[in-house]
């Protein structure tokens, strides 16, 4: 019990070293004992209770935007191993976590990571901890330390928390960034090999440097081909009274979004580098998503036959992930095919987003706005570019309603994202139609077959979503 009262200080500072990665809805946790506890996703999907650390809070660098900076006036305290390994195990044994993320402050590059590794020897030998553990690489430490780091632990990182080594100088001037990225291919180098269990993050901080998405978005594609990444995490600049910049601006936690957002697309979908779309100052639209704004950008790509199109050409439509694209498949192999929007949402679309690039067994399911998207064409950037992008998307998917846009548009008032109240919202009953169902539709009297449709899955020639029979038109 004493060593986790001693833990407690530097479970508070170990927020510091964080990011909002731990996916939408997901907060943290106080759990008994009053600890901080984070939800995290394990490689393989799965979400955890961790316990977030530090071995001391004392550290010999002076990082601009850092908690823990030397010179700053803020109470140090020091786990020994034994202690700090003992707390987390009492926490384990209580099912509190389940988990570990270790980090440190500096005192000594190699002398912290030694007692970081002995920390988590003492867990993987002593007490036979085989859990998942997430240890910090101090920048420089020797080469034998980071191999026997990557053999205890399943995921090391160092935080390269700039995309340059121009840009780390403004956040943190006696860090190096060669000396940073030289860790980074060390470890890259490693993973694979036998008796290496671990797998490589980073993170950077995000607009405190003046760097640009571009400039993000860049080296981070770069970590994922050249150095075998598993993920780049990104962190809003959040200013910290008594450090150099206490008076730097926040950074919007809608722009830390949009990067995970074009994060997904360079891991999960198959886009490359250079189709993500940037404003003239390389930064990603603040309005609309990446994905959207890449289809609102390639007219020539759809609309895409829901009930043919391969898979790379799913997940390309905005609102069909790569979960829905596979599902849709399964239901098409299984002889169903999509018959109405609804369908689409049974399946885990956002529907109202895919509608204006999809066809449904020819039939268009919504519009885009041609005067804007030209001016898209045309080389509108900034704020005219999101002014546009959301005029566009307002028309073409009028009708539907998205929480999370309105949410997310708490920010920009004046774009005017038309928000429209749930209840006025009106379903079409629908059920996915087998495919003999459907193929007999197709050669029946126009009449008839409004009829038969209206049985199965409701009217589709209007949008009054009346359930079935007596259709006026
Ligand atoms: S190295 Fe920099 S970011 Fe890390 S604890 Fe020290 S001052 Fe903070």
């Amino acid at each position: 019990m004493i060593a986790l009262e001693k833990m407690q200080p530097l479970v508070e500072e170990a927020r510091f070293d964080t990011c909002t990665a731990c996916g939408e809805g997901f907060h943290r946790q106080r759990a008994p004992y009053d600890r901080w506890i984070y939800p995290t996703k394990l490689p393989d999907g799965r979400t955890i209770r961790m316990l977030r650390i530090l071995q001391t809070n004392a550290c010999m660098y002076d990082c601009f935007y850092c908690n823990n900076r030397a010179g700053r006036p803020v109470r140090r305290h020091f786990l020994q191993p034994e202690e700090l390994s003992k707390g987390f195990m009492e926490m384990v044994w209580r099912r509190d976590v389940v988990g570990l993320f270790l980090s440190s402050g500096i005192v000594g590059v190699d002398e912290t990571q030694e007692r970081l590794l002995e920390t988590v020897e003492i867990l993987r030998e002593r007490y036979g901890f085989q859990g998942y553990i997430h240890l910090k690489i101090m920048p420089g430490a020797s080469a034998d330390l980071i191999e026997r780091a990557m053999q205890l632990a399943d995921r090391v990182s160092i935080n390269l928390e700039a995309p340059t080594p121009e840009f780390l100088s403004r956040l943190a001037g006696r860090k190096r960034g060669e000396e940073l990225w030289a860790g980074v291919r060390q470890i890259a180098s490693l993973i694979g090999r036998d008796g290496i269990r671990a797998d490589q993050t980073t993170q950077f901080v995000v607009g405190a440097a003046g760097e640009s998405d571009f400039d993000i978005l860049s080296a981070a594609n770069r970590l994922y081909r050249e150095y075998r990444l598993s993920r780049v995490y990104y962190s809003a600049f959040q200013p910290v009274p008594q450090t150099p910049l206490e008076e730097h601006p926040p950074t919007p936690l809608l722009r830390e979004h949009r990067l995970y957002q074009a994060d997904w697309l360079l891991r999960k979908y198959g886009f490359r580098f250079e189709e993500l779309v940037f404003d003239g100052r390389g930064n990603l639209s603040y309005s609309l998503d990446p994905k959207l704004v890449w289809a609102l950008h390639h007219p020539e790509r759809f609309p895409i036959e829901i009930n043919t199109a391969g898979y790379e050409e799913l997940v390309r439509i905005p609102g069909i992930g790569p979960t829905t694209a596979r599902r849709l498949l399964k239901a098409r192999r299984e002889g169903l095919r999509v018959g109405s929007l609804e369908d689409l949402r049974m399946l885990g679309a956002r529907a109202g987003h895919a509608a204006p690039f999809i066809l449904i067994d020819g039939k268009p399911m919504g519009r885009l706005h041609k005067a804007v998207q030209l001016s898209l064409v045309e080389g509108a950037e900034g704020e005219e570019l999101d002014e546009a992008l959301v005029a566009m998307f307002s028309s073409a998917v009028a009708g539907t309603n998205s929480r999370g846009y309105r949410e997310r548009f708490r920010d920009f008032p004046d774009l005017g994202y038309p928000v429209q109240n749930p209840a006025e919202r009106r379903r079409r009953p629908s059920v996915l139609i087998p495919l003999s169902d459907r193929s007999s539709l197709a050669s029946t009297p126009r009449t008839s077959r409004l009829r038969r449709e209206t049985k199965l899955k409701g009217c589709t020639t209007c949008s009054t979503g009346c359930a079935a029979g007596g259709c006026a038109r």
